[in-house]
């Protein structure tokens, strides 16, 4: 499994990460960590240290995850969610055209990833007769991000990511603007926005496509399901969250099937 971007560590691009196993335990941790986070941001931050087993084969800390380029974090998001047994499904969409509702499919697994430009995670702009280098924002800005008025959230963004010379002596707009350019050919990308067709009337309609989608999981379904096993086996919580998601499913199944639910 690799990274579009990757982490750049003692000089190395590290790009091979392995999730955890995935058992009740870890999918409990991952919605109770998301709960206590003050932003969407540090959610992510800390849903990626618990769920990544390794990445360039260290051992994944929140430290790391922060330092991860916006499109490997949101990359990582979208590929837990299909770990976690999501892989797509319906979504719906209001068609810009003629405000029919409809639901489109959408296979994740069918959605392009682009891989990082040449020079990433760097980029540099000429600017009044001279050349300065930028890098691409991290999950650690975006966590600072939420901490500063919008009105100032350009520059102040444009100040951290200033690598040669930093800080910059001045913002202006079209600075701001080939920075955001020049940091766009570089970065890699996730699909966050797809065309669906409406039935109706045929006209695009463009729909966000969340890739946090994970950090709003809620833990009511798990814990009923933890409450049928246990009912039925009498196995401890520990126990029953230390199963793997599989198994998990198939005692559910069984479940069913002597109580008559499923044919
Ligand atoms: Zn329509």
């Amino acid at each position: 499994m690799q990274l579009p971007g990757g982490l750049i560590e003692g000089g190395k691009r590290q790009r091979q990460y392995r999730f955890q196993p995935v058992s009740g335990s870890l999918e409990l941790a991952l919605t109770e960590t998301a709960a206590l986070a003050a932003s969407t941001p540090e959610a992510v931050t800390r849903i990626l240290a618990l769920a990544l087993r390794e990445l360039g084969g260290q051992p994944m800390s929140e430290e790391r995850a922060a330092s991860l380029c916006v499109a490997d974090r949101q990359f990582l998001m979208r590929e837990l969610e299909r770990y976690l047994g999501f892989s797509g499904g319906w979504f719906h969409a209001d068609c810009t055209a003629c405000a029919a509702r409809f639901d489109f499919h959408l296979d994740y697994a069918e959605l392009p990833v682009q891989e990082a430009g040449a020079g990433y995670p760097w980029a540099t702009v000429e600017h009044q007769g001279r050349t300065l280098r930028f890098r691409l924002p991290t999950g650690r800005d975006q966590e600072g991000l939420t901490r500063i008025p919008d009105d100032r959230a350009r520059g102040w963004l444009l100040q951290r990511l200033a690598c040669d010379p930093a800080p910059l002596d001045e913002v202006d707009g079209s600075l701001v603007d080939s920075v955001e350019a020049a940091l766009e050919r570089v970065a890699p990308a996730v699909v966050v926005q797809v065309q669906a067709c409406c039935p109706e009337c045929g006209a695009n309609t463009a729909v966000d496509l969340d890739p946090y989608r994970v950090v709003r999981r809620q833990s009511d379904n798990l814990l009923a399901q933890v409450h049928r096993i246990a009912l039925h086996y009498h196995w401890s919580e520990a126990e029953i969250l230390g199963l793997p998601h599989s198994r998990r499913q198939r005692y559910l199944e069984m479940i069913d099937h002597s109580r008559g639910m499923v044919s």
